[in-house]
């Protein structure tokens, strides 16, 4: 009796969690009113700043938004003052400076509206100097030594280009945060400044085909990939709890093999929590379009309408933020880790890229004459040019500890940059490759209008989208890049490639300008003649192939790609005198900044892999070991007994027990010794002073571990009873109904 008891304890939490995720019960799917009219009732938006403000300071929102003019105090009080009287009408008592710490998560400090004038009486308050500045004591977050450096605090100030919404009962105003002495302290403000650098580089490019063109605008439409697991079966796990992921289970007998979870029917209970995001989404205005199954259990996807890159990006970490609010209401748990179970596929966030300008061109999108699709190629063929002169780069900015379980792991796109733009479009620039230098005679130039630009078509066909192995790919007017992580903070990848797209641009516009002024070319022919350049030079990014082929990391070699699987490598690049040069001469980035970021990522690196570590410890010595030993007595007293009983003919009948007794030791021995190795190689990591050194060391001597550890875990949880083991199973996390 006290052996049943003890044995219901050992995986008391589990079976708990289970009886617990079983008796829920789920309604019906409400969904009131049409959701356009929903749309963003809880943005301070052109409408109602329309409505609330002054004709002066709707002008002046209206000028900061276009051309990031300052706005100056007087009207910052009356701004502040509609917002105040708009966001309290919705319902709002506190505000909050919004803003994206080198964490990668976003942060928030509320204060109330509320307070008190000297003679005690209280009314609602915000003006100019709350809407434009804070200064949060912030000093905890991550700023890779730069508060250390100049001892100065950090601010939060206004991002007038992100409007203020209220969610819940808190109007949230963007910001970027920045310390006293101008360096960036978080993801925003470099961002702003890289989406400034690609406007000035491509609206000047742009002219070159239509004078009108006054600003271009990067675009950015995010596809986000999450699990959903059962609040209590989720948190019944310690690893998931700690880290995201599951450091050890066994993989479920049904995985994804049946492919009958992609595109399926969505499970009820979770359409119920779809529906009740979307409308959260709505209401915020983020356009959330299409929602559905991925292709693991419990994977699900969520895409919005594409917008301005910077909004995007905001709209893509609230998103994240009300998902887990959302979920939690519906019991449920989200998980954005890139690979929160082993043996089945791991989430991204593809980042679909463009760039528009502000008289509604796509500028990578075919056009239907001949000029149109010289402006198309102008700005498809520099993306490509960007790309190969700074691939290492745009590679460093999606890197994390999580993600290097995709990149580099044979799943999803490599840690290999390379472009995949079709045959069409390939036949396209090899016919322009064989354009001759210099001037074009009069034949040429029809053949070159007429057959080559003039014919491609003006929507390409879908099949250009077909290489889904391909990192970076061409998908008909836009370029998805498929690496990003489904945690990453988006504004870190569209950071480094509006920057090189932004140098590319410009340096373009040098070329062509020198051709037509010096060699006194015509406009097309100079334009023509440097992007034959560019086709030949750039050559060794486009590759059509499979991804995930071994060959092609021969071939990435012999093409001098790089091919960082780890982060600690691939971070290296950041401080690189190329990279350093770029972010200067773009204004993106000082040389503080850019190292600061390379010491904060390769910090966050070292500190997820040593949780990891922490966890793996503690799992193994106080769930996993001793599940072991429990059921391996359960098989010695079974062979005591038989042999009291049967003498020694009790071999025959005890064989079995044995083995398994054997096995269950062998496993226990090895788990044990590659723990205590591992933890050993941790505690040497330690020791190191230099953070790249360090986050090497954990790459290099403390990760392998884990997966031996993992090996050894799996295998005893096969063995074991499973009334005994202690952890969540992976059949009864993954499967939601
Ligand atoms: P798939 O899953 O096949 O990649 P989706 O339709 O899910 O395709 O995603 C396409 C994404 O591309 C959407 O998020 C959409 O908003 C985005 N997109 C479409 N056009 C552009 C553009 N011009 N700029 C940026 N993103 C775009
Ligand atoms: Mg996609």
């Amino acid at each position: 009796m006290w052996q049943l008891f003890k044995y219901t304890m050992m995986s008391k939490v589990r079976f708990d969690a289970i009886a617990k995720s079983q008796e829920r019960k789920y309604g019906g799917i409400e969904e009131k009113g049409k959701r356009s009219e929903q749309f963003a009732t809880h943005v301070f938006n052109e409408e109602k700043m329309l409505q609330y403000l002054t004709r002066d300071a709707f002008a002046s929102v209206k000028n900061a938004i276009f051309s990031a003019s300052k706005i100056d105090r007087k009207m910052a009080d009356q701004i502040a003052e509609a917002i105040k009287a708009w966001a309290i009408s919705m319902g709002a008592t506190h505000y909050t400076h919004w803003f994206q710490p080198l964490t990668g998560a976003t942060a928030e400090k509320h204060d109330a509206f509320f307070d008190l004038l000297e003679d005690g009486r209280a009314l609602e308050k915000f003006g100019g100097n709350q809407l434009v500045q804070q200064e949060p004591d912030a000093s905890s977050f991550p700023s890779g030594g730069i508060r250390n450096t100049f001892e100065a605090r950090g601010y939060t100030a206004w991002d007038p280009t992100s409007p203020a919404f209220v969610y819940g009962t808190t109007l949230c105003i963007p910001t970027i945060f920045v310390a006293y002495t101008g360096e960036a302290l978080d993801n925003k403000a470099p961002l702003l400044r890289a989406l400034q650098a690609v406007d000035h580089a491509a609206t000047a490019v742009a002219k070159y085909f239509d004078k009108n063109v006054g600003k271009v605008n990067a675009t950015l439409g995010w596809e986000q990939e999450y699990f959903l697991i059962d609040k209590a079966l989720a948190y019944s796990r310690p690893d998931l709890t700690m880290t995201g992921r599951t450091l050890v289970g066994d993989a479920a007998a049904k995985g994804q093999q049946l492919d009958d979870h992609y595109f399926g029917v969505i499970p009820n209970r979770v359409l119920s929590f779809m529906s009740d995001l979307e409308q959260e989404c709505t209401k915020l205005g983020i356009p959330v379009k299409t929602r559905h199954n991925e292709v693991a259990p419990n994977q699900f996807e969520l895409a919005p309408v594409f917008e301005e890159a910077n909004l995007a990006v905001d709209h893509n970490l609230l998103l994240m933020d009300v998902m887990e609010k959302v979920a939690d209401r519906h019991q449920l748990k989200v998980l954005f880790h890139e690979k929160p179970f082993a043996g089945i596929n791991g989430s991204g966030k593809h980042n679909n890229w463009s760039l528009a300008t502000d008289t509604g061109v796509n500028l990578l999108s075919p056009g239907s004459t001949p000029m149109k699709n010289l402006q198309f190629l102008t700005f498809f063929i520099n993306t490509i040019k960007a790309v190969d002169s700074y691939e290492e780069l745009l590679r460093s900015s999606i890197a994390s500890a999580s993600n290097d379980h995709r990149l580099g792991a044979n799943e999803a796109p490599p840690a290999i940059l390379s472009i995949f733009i079709g045959e069409q479009l390939s036949n396209v620039l090899d016919e322009l490759e064989g354009v001759s230098k210099g001037k074009l005679s009069p034949e040429e130039k029809t053949e070159l209008k007429l057959n080559v630009v003039g014919k491609i078509p003006e929507i390409l066909l879908d099949n250009t989208d077909r290489n889904r192995t391909s990192p970076f790919a061409f998908t008909g007017n836009k370029f998805e890049m498929r690496g990003v992580g489904s945690k990453t903070n988006c504004a870190k990848p569209m950071t480094i490639l509006n920057t090189i797209v932004a140098k590319q641009l410009k340096d373009f516009k040098k070329e062509v300008d020198a051709l037509v002024n010096k060699k006194s070319l015509k406009k097309d022919e100079a334009i023509f003649n440097v992007l034959r350049e560019y086709i030949k030079t750039s050559k060794r990014i486009r590759f059509d192939g499979d991804g995930y082929s071994m060959d092609w990391e021969k071939d990435a070699e012999r093409r001098k790609l790089s091919n960082n699987k780890t982060t600690p490598d691939a971070l290296q690049v950041l401080t690189s005198e190329k990279s350093l040069d770029l972010f200067k001469s773009m204004q993106v980035m000082s040389e503080v900044e850019a190292k600061a970021r390379q010491e904060v990522d390769l910090e966050s690196y070292t500190l997820h892999l040593q949780i990891e570590g922490r966890v793996f410890n503690e799992l193994v010595y106080s769930q996993i070991i001793p599940a072991a030993l429990e059921y391996q007595n359960m098989l010695m007293k079974n062979v005591a007994g038989l042999k009291d009983i049967y003498g020694a003919a009790h071999q025959k009948l005890t064989d079995g027990q044995l083995g398994i007794i054997e096995q269950i030791a062998e496993h226990v021995n090895a788990i044990k010794k590659k723990t205590d190795a591992m933890t050993a190689a941790r505690k040497n990591a330690n020791t190191l002073k230099d953070i790249t050194k360090k986050a090497i060391a954990y790459s290099s001597n403390v990760r392998p571990y884990f997966e031996d550890i993992r090996y050894h875990s799996d295998r005893l949880e096969r063995l074991i009873d499973n009334q005994l083991w202690p952890l969540t199973k992976y059949r009864e996390l993954l499967f939601i109904k």
